[in-house]
């Protein structure tokens, strides 16, 4: 009778626990699916398809500290897939640039080529400086969609996530 009655107050307890945290749940969820919904907005502008290739690599530099902060990949590994994934971003971004340049719209330009110099500059916060010879290999061996940052096999020509075509 006891066990019973200790059910059920634990029963009740868990759902008035579900029941305070789902608001906060919806709330976190909300931006994400937003975020989402713009992303697979088709887009004909093409500053804007180079600053959603921009996310999706910082995206993928951030998801690829995860990975190897706990231990997914490893830090030979790590050091090539971010080398290459920065040298995307350098590359987005520069493209970026030129656009706004043809634009003429030379105020952001500053702030641009700081984000590349930083980009450049892997010793700040990364790995050290890769060999020429590691970075070769990388390049080789590995590649990211520059538009969803999924990793791709060396010589493909189309990326098997969302299909964009591949230099
Ligand atoms: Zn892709």
């Amino acid at each position: 009778m006891t066990l019973f009655v200790i059910a059920g107050a634990l029963l009740l307890l868990g759902i008035a626990a579900v029941a305070v945290a789902w608001p906060l749940v919806q709330e976190r969820r909300a931006p994400a699916a937003v975020e989402l919904a713009e992303e697979a907005l088709p887009t004909a502008d093409p500053l804007v398809e180079l600053q959603a290739q921009r996310d999706s690599i910082y995206q993928a530099i951030r998801e690829l500290r995860f990975d190897f902060q706990v231990g997914k990949v490893s830090e030979a590994d790590y050091k090539v897939f971010d080398s290459t994934l920065r040298g995307n971003a350098a590359a987005v971004l520069q493209q970026i640039a030129l656009l706004k340049q043809a634009e003429a719209d030379p105020a952001l330009d500053a702030s641009l080529e700081a984000e590349i110099a930083a980009l450049r500059h892997v010793n700040g916060s990364g790995p050290g400086p890769m060999t020429p010879a590691a970075v070769a290999v990388g390049e080789a061996a590995l590649n990211f969609c520059p538009k969803c940052g999924q990793r791709l096999q060396a010589g493909n020509r189309f990326c098997g996530n969302c299909g964009a075509q591949l230099i």
